[in-house]
């Protein structure tokens, strides 16, 4: 069993941290909200003071906080995770960050001696919970194979994306994808109902024809082909808009550094902005539908 501190125990950290603990890990614990941190004390975690105190003298550091900014506050500075982190520790931040910020924060480490894997997730609050979270993971072999048992104690699907930054890359793309495929299979929803064709008949055909796709088969928008979609349970998430729109930001800020064309990732992100600038971006993602239909 391992030592680790960990550091952001918000809606994914602290049910992650929890894990870690059930799996008989020795958990040392950080969050600005004093709140966060005696849940997880209660659950059997010690706190620290700081996220550089929670960061020594552990073999594995484990981060879940909301962007690259603090990230980057967290891990540098004398009193940060890179400064105080014992030689031979490991650094994991499975926070979703823009990969130029990943990459910077890896290459710091790397200066200090430290190995360090960006590992985001997939799979939600719920994946969190139930310990079944996907971990797409950047940096090297041997980190990798460090850090494989850890997540493990968190997660399902673990993968290697490659180097250090890898991981956020697979993040993005993946979910960029998935914003576009949500958009075109609500529009094709859309036009399917104006053209008086029932939604179940078009899913019959469709998802067994050359538009099947994961948004449509899993996560239909339209309400009735998928039981189990928030379509059938009023939109709530789920995965909703504004994390969507994040992520959608996220792979346009990746794509003009890497100077890749993404026109219908910026439509993309554009559509999911004009959720959010109508104050409905807590709505599920796959909500979207409704916006099309000028009912949300
Ligand atoms: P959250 O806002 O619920 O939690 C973030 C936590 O970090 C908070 O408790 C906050 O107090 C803490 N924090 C912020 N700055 C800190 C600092 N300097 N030092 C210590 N603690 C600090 O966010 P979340 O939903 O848990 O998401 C965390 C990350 O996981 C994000 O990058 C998000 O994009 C990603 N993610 C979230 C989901 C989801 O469904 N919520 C799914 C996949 C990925």
């Amino acid at each position: 069993m391992a030592s680790i501190g960990f550091i952001g125990l918000g809606n994914m950290g602290g049910p992650m941290a929890r894990n870690l603990l059930k799996a008989g890990h020795s958990v040392t614990v950080f969050d600005l909200s004093k709140d966060a941190a005696a849940a997880l004390a209660e659950a059997g975690a010690s706190v620290a003071g700081s996220a550089g105190e929670a960061a020594s003298g552990v073999e594995i550091v484990v981060s879940m906080l909301p962007a690259g900014r603090h990230v980057e506050a967290v891990y540098g500075g004398n009193d940060g995770v890179i400064a105080r982190a014992g030689e031979g520790t490991l650094l994991i931040d499975s926070s979703t960050i823009d990969v130029a910020t990943a990459r910077k924060v890896a290459a710091q480490a790397a200066d200090a001696g430290l190995a360090m894997v960006d590992a985001p997730v997939s799979g939600g609050v719920g994946g969190a919970e139930a310990g079944t979270l996907t971990f797409m993971v950047g940096g090297d072999a041997d980190a990798f194979a460090k850090a494989n048992p850890i997540l493990g104690a968190m997660g399902k699907n673990i993968f290697h994306a490659g180097g250090a930054g890898n991981g956020q890359a697979a993040k993005i793309c993946n979910n960029m994808l998935l914003g576009i495929s949500m958009i075109g299979t609500a529009e094709a929803f859309n036009l399917a109902e104006k053209l008086g064709l029932d939604a179940q008949t078009f899913f019959d055909i469709s998802s067994t024809a050359s538009g099947q796709c994961w948004s449509m088969t899993s996560y239909c928008p339209a309400p009735g082909p998928v039981p189990t979609s928030p379509a059938n349970n009023d939109y709530k998430p789920g995965f909703a808009a504004a994390m969507m729109l994040k992520d959608l930001r996220l792979a346009q800020e990746a794509a003009a550094l890497a100077q890749a064309p993404t026109p219908l990732g910026s439509e993309a992100a554009s559509l999911y902005g004009l959720m959010e600038a109508t104050g409905k971006d807590g709505v599920d993602f796959s909500g979207i539908i409704k916006m099309l239909r000028g009912d949300l």
